[in-house]
């Protein structure tokens, strides 16, 4: 059975300063809400920046989370101006690093290839990708989600094995239900989770996509996060805005409750 993984992406907010604070919040109100690490995994994806305050404050006070990066360069190191690499980013402790979100494939023009070769150079360097899919509005309203969004993770996961797809996260993230306040319903998000994880089953095999972890993203807050977990293949939440309110972001990690 797969652990629910629940990740708050910070996106561009936060400086190290206000991360630290933020981080101090979350963690007591995880402690005061008793969360139990075994029943979810919490995961903070805050900018470059703040990544080393994250690390020392989570190893230092012991705080229940676990920390990532929302990019990663496809190139091992050199003279990549801007860059940061994978060693950078497993020398300070992530576990996870976001890879294709929407938004940089939007204003970065990633293509699924740079985003195949990012999540490669992730798992390389021994942390795990989210990687992340999903369509737009047009695209929906011609009825075509399920099909662009299987072609994006068959491109993305091309040349990965299976034992390391099996430890990876997909976040199906529809960009028109990204900071509109607009949620998919529980059941359109389902049943592109499901395409997924059936693509994934063809791909690979039966275990791996029984092993793959599926998030849901797009204006995931409190109020809705119980009815998207309950369907069976939607296996935890990518939360941008309610990611930075630690009382809500608490609410989403607890769940279960
Ligand atoms: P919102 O939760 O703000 O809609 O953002 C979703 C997202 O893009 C997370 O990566």
């Amino acid at each position: 059975s797969r652990t629910p993984i629940m990740a708050g992406n910070w996106k561009m907010n936060k400086d190290h300063l206000a991360a630290v604070q933020l981080v101090q919040d979350l963690g007591s109100a995880l402690v005061d809400k008793d969360y139990d690490p075994a029943s979810t995994e919490a995961v903070v994806i805050p900018p470059f920046t703040d990544i080393r305050s994250v690390q020392v404050l989570v190893e230092g006070d012991k705080l229940p989370l676990v920390w990532g990066a929302q990019d990663i360069s496809a190139n091992e190191d050199g003279a990549y101006t801007g860059e940061v690499s994978g060693a950078m980013l497993a020398a300070l402790g992530c576990s996870y690093v976001v890879v294709g979100h929407s938004e940089r494939r939007e204003y970065h023009a990633e293509s699924d290839e740079l985003v195949n070769a990012k999540a490669k150079k992730t798992i390389e360097h021994g942390m795990t990708p989210i990687i992340c899919c999903g369509e737009a509005l047009d695209v929906r309203k011609a009825g075509k989600h399920v099909e662009h969004t299987v072609g994006q993770i068959k491109a993305d996961l091309a040349g990965i094995d299976s034992a390391d797809v099996a430890k990876l996260v997909i976040a199906y993230e529809p960009i028109w239900a990204i900071g509109t306040g607009e949620t998919a319903t529980a059941d359109d998000a389902q049943e592109v989770c499901g395409a997924i994880r059936k693509a994934v089953e063809e791909l690979y095999d039966a275990p791996t996509a029984e092993a793959v972890r599926i998030q849901y993203g797009g204006s995931v807050k409190a109020g809705n996060v119980v009815e998207i977990m309950g369907k069976p293949d939607i296996d935890g939440a990518l939360v941008g805005g309610a990611s930075l309110k630690p009382g809500d972001f608490t609410e989403i990690v607890t769940f279960y409750q």
